[in-house]
């Protein structure tokens, strides 16, 4: 297994197969994707290179994700490539949900276990606001097309914003009660590119749990391949809440993960000093330099992000990377 100096294992990982996304999320890409030129993102064949080299060293979870990856017109055999992968027991992805309602069937068929997506608010109209697409109603239809599609498990990402979904608490938690579904509230991240908004909206996940413990929900404990959420249940509802509070100060003592992005960069955290290429190892289908590089670097990994201190590292926003 990939172990680093703190000793932490990593099982999990997130592999990004695109930056570019259609929509517009304030805290993300409020000027919308932004690229002159052609990116060359990894290929199908590097993408499977690279799953099978983690694999190796005992990842057993794969989170794909962007962008928006479900623009990628080979994203359902990027899942087949994950499904054909010894050692791989989880597939999961992270969407936007656009194009969910569509295809979410011929996903699951293909091999997928688990699905985020992401909605904010669930007033249609903030909705518009928050990603600049009317597109809340087709999403929502989606989530349901996914409840249906037998998948294990379905997921709602929603980072909080004080100026814009900061006091929608109570309408998820009406629409968690008869549906089985992961609400996850996301703290706010600071990225490189969207200082001033994160000083205008970000709110601390403490309070909601302080709130969510008075109110009778209970901690679940964590699985090893588990994300980054401390999650919660209550007798009375269908769904569970997870919380993300990535400033919280025990946060990376039980990271899991490590990420890939699109253009084949190893980033041993979010919020890194900078990605190491290994992109040139992963075309060689044998796999061994890969492997090997995977086993150097993780002895360079940090004990902990620098976010406290305002410190992003190369993280512009986080379609770079897929959060
Ligand atoms: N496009 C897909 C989506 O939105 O689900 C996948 C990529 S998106 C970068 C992954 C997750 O990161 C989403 O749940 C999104 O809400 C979250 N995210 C993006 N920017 C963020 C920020 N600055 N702070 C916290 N979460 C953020
Ligand atoms: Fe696109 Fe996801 Fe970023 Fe929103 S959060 S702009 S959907 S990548």
């Amino acid at each position: 297994m990939l172990v680093d100096p703190a000793g932490r294992k990593f099982s999990y990982l997130r592999l990004s197969i695109t930056d570019v996304c259609n929509f517009k999320c304030v805290y993300c890409l409020p000027d919308g994707y932004q690229c002159d030129h052609d990116r060359d993102f990894l290929s199908l064949n590097e993408i499977s290179n690279t799953i099978k080299a983690f694999a190796h060293h005992g990842i057993s979870k794969l989170r794909i994700t962007g962008g928006e990856p479900t623009l990628r017109k080979d994203f359902i055999d990027v899942i087949r490539a994950a499904k054909d992968t010894q050692g791989i027991t989880k597939i999961a992805a992270t969407t936007n949900g656009y194009s969910m309602h569509k295809h979410i069937n011929n996903w699951v068929d293909a091999g997928l276990n688990a699905i985020n997506v992401s909605i904010d608010t669930l007033d249609p109209r903030m909705f518009n606001t928050i990603t600049g697409h009317d597109k809340f109603s087709r999403v929502m239809q989606g989530i349901e097309s996914a409840l249906e599609s037998g998948i294990e498990s379905v997921k709602i990402n929603s980072v909080l914003m004080k100026q814009y979904n900061g006091r929608e608490l109570d309408s998820f938690l009406d629409y968690l009660k008869h549906r089985p579904v992961t609400m996850r509230f996301i703290e706010l991240m600071q990225t490189n590119d969207n200082k001033s908004f994160f000083d205008a909206n970000h709110i601390s996940g403490q309070s909601i749990k302080e709130q969510l413990l008075r109110d009778g929900w209970q901690p679940i404990i964590r699985d090893v391949t588990a994300g980054p959420a401390q999650e919660f249940f209550h007798p009375d509802y269908m769904g569970k809440i997870g919380l993300i509070m990535p400033y919280s100060n025990d946060f990376c003592n039980t990271c899991n993960r490590l990420r890939i992005s699109s253009l084949g960069k190893l980033h041993l955290c979010l919020f890194s000093e900078q990605g190491i290429s290994l992109r040139e190892y992963m075309s060689d289908n044998t796999n061994q330099a890969l492997i090997n590089q995977l086993a150097r670097y993780i002895k360079t990994k940090k004990p902990t992000h620098l976010l406290h201190q305002g410190n992003t590292g190369v993280t512009t926003n986080l379609s770079m990377l897929g959060g």
